[in-house]
């Protein structure tokens, strides 16, 4: 049983071969259609914008492509697309529209509500690939956090997402299709499957996947279910990790993996799309690494990351086998931020309720005093690879992972993610694009959002200052546009604020 169109979702967000098509004719023809957000009574509450016909004016526009940033720009919105973008007309203002452009920028259209963005910036809003729904509450469990953690995905910045593994069974799918619908606040949602994981971690929320047999079953009855996207985890084995992305591939969808067991030299031959954790998860280079089994558990990955040059000729050589079959990584440096000492305490943690704040106040403390952690050397070495394979020709995607031992939370994480990009070594226009276009056109959608241009939805973010020069503006998020309607970053933050880790 294959559905033709999973409910809720619109046809213009279904990916796969056919996406293509689907999308040129939706915006060829004069049917361009209303796109903008549905939004439902338990959502109205969040929202600041919700008009037919919107201009931003004067605004900085920084695109998402990575080119300069524009000043002084206007962007026409109708029905949740971008239509228009260029030079502000003289003469307009937030209270009297000019009504033509007879000064030679864009014309303002006769009825348009207008906000004057002097002073702020625009940019696409960001599209994370590696976040979750779920955050872990201790004792090996993971708590069902769909109802908050989609709120602070959006307030933080986030317009579309995949979530990289699902502890929550049906409530991922759920949400995904209830946010699509208006009923809930919240990002366009990739809603990735439960893990496809091999016997030996033991989750305890997670099946056991044998063989590429029970992995075909698990990814056809999952992507039936509506999950749109697949993850392989530490102890799957190759021909499970081969089944799996046969299966996915035959159903136009992708397969990503937080590996161990596999390499990514055999996750590339088994047909995998992504890897996850940028190289920290790289165990090719592990002395003694035994076909399919993981040995990584005690940090073999991270000690052999640490010894890893980025510039010899091994590692070189995995990059290019890696880009030669059109392999994409997943930077998740925020995760690894909390492991490693001498880092600043992750933003956003006050959001949490006290028992999951203490926990995570706890852990940090304890990673300080372990200064001569793998990850004193890893961490950066890990940004180092990361630098090095966009160098080399990469697809860099980046995500945030709100897993291990707590501490990263859902949009606040996400504008550190930017941040930790520029540490490691790209430009501020770099680490925007690798967090919105990059991210959209791995998910099929950079025809749909991902960068400012006419004609996408109005997936945009208004930042005040200047992120394209100063990253940590990107903290400064004054209002997050999803498909033409504006959410207010502050309501939704009150509305889990001190309840993050009950729902
Ligand atoms: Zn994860």
């Amino acid at each position: 049983m294959r559905a033709a169109n999973p409910p809720g979702l619109p046809r213009m967000v279904r990916r796969g071969k056919a996406l293509g098509m689907a999308v040129a004719a939706a915006l060829a023809g004069p049917s361009l259609g209303a796109q903008r957000a549905p939004v439902g009574p338990a959502t109205r509450s969040y929202v600041a914008v919700d008009t037919t016909v919107l201009a931003l004016i004067n605004a900085r526009v920084i695109d998402g492509t990575g080119a300069p940033p524009r000043e002084g720009q206007t962007l026409i919105i109708r029905d949740g697309r971008i239509t228009a973008i260029g030079a502000t007309a003289s003469g307009a203002t937030a209270k009297g529209a000019t009504a033509t452009g007879r000064t030679g920028g864009v014309a303002v259209p006769a009825g348009a509500q207008v906000i004057d963005l002097a002073g702020k910036s625009v940019m696409p809003g960001l599209v994370m690939v590696h976040e979750h729904l779920y955050y872990p509450v201790g004792a090996g469990t993971y708590g069902n956090l769909t109802e908050s953690f989609s709120r602070l995905y959006l307030a933080g910045g986030v317009t579309s997402m995949r979530t990289g593994g699902n502890m929550n069974g049906f409530a991922e799918l759920l949400i995904a299709k209830a946010i699509a619908r208006g009923e809930k606040p919240g990002p366009w949602i990739d809603a990735t499957a439960p893990y496809l994981e091999g016997p030996g971690m033991g989750f305890n929320q997670v099946a056991i996947t044998r063989d590429s047999v029970d992995a075909r079953k698990l990814v056809e009855y999952w992507a039936d279910q509506g999950a749109t996207s697949f993850k392989a985890y530490m102890n799957i084995s190759r021909a499970a990790l081969q089944g799996a992305a046969r299966a996915a591939h035959a159903r136009g969808l992708k397969i990503t993996g937080h590996l161990c067991s596999v390499t990514y030299r055999e996750a590339a031959d088994a047909g995998i799309d992504d890897l996850e954790h940028g190289f920290f998860a790289m165990n090719d280079f592990v002395p003694g690494k035994q076909p399919d089994s993981c040995s990584g558990r005690g940090g073999a990955a991270q000690s052999a990351l640490a010894q890893a040059d980025p510039e010899s000729a091994e590692v070189q050589a995995l990059f290019r086998y890696l880009i030669e079959r059109k392999v994409a990584v997943t930077s998740t440096l925020t995760i690894f931020e909390t492991f490693t000492p001498g880092r600043p305490m992750p933003p956003g943690t006050d959001v949490l309720i006290e028992p999951l704040r203490a926990q995570f106040a706890e852990r940090y403390a304890a990673t300080q005093r372990n200064p001569q952690s793998v990850y004193a050397r890893a961490f950066p070495k890990g940004m180092a690879m990361e630098r090095a394979f966009v160098k080399a020709g990469g697809t860099l995607i980046v995500g945030t992972d709100p897993t291990g031992g707590g501490g990263v939370i859902a949009g606040y994480s996400n504008q550190r993610a930017l941040e930790l990009l520029v540490e490691a070594g790209f430009s501020p226009l770099e680490a925007i694009r690798i967090g919105t276009l990059n991210g959209a056109t791995y998910l099929g959608r950079g025809a749909l959002t991902g960068s400012l241009v006419t004609g996408k939805l109005a997936d945009i973010i208004v930042v005040n200052g200047n992120p394209a020069t100063n990253i940590t503006d990107i903290q400064n998020i004054q209002m997050v546009f999803r498909q033409g309607v504006g959410y207010d970053p502050a309501a939704l933050i009150a509305s889990v604020k001190g309840k993050v880790g009950l729902w």
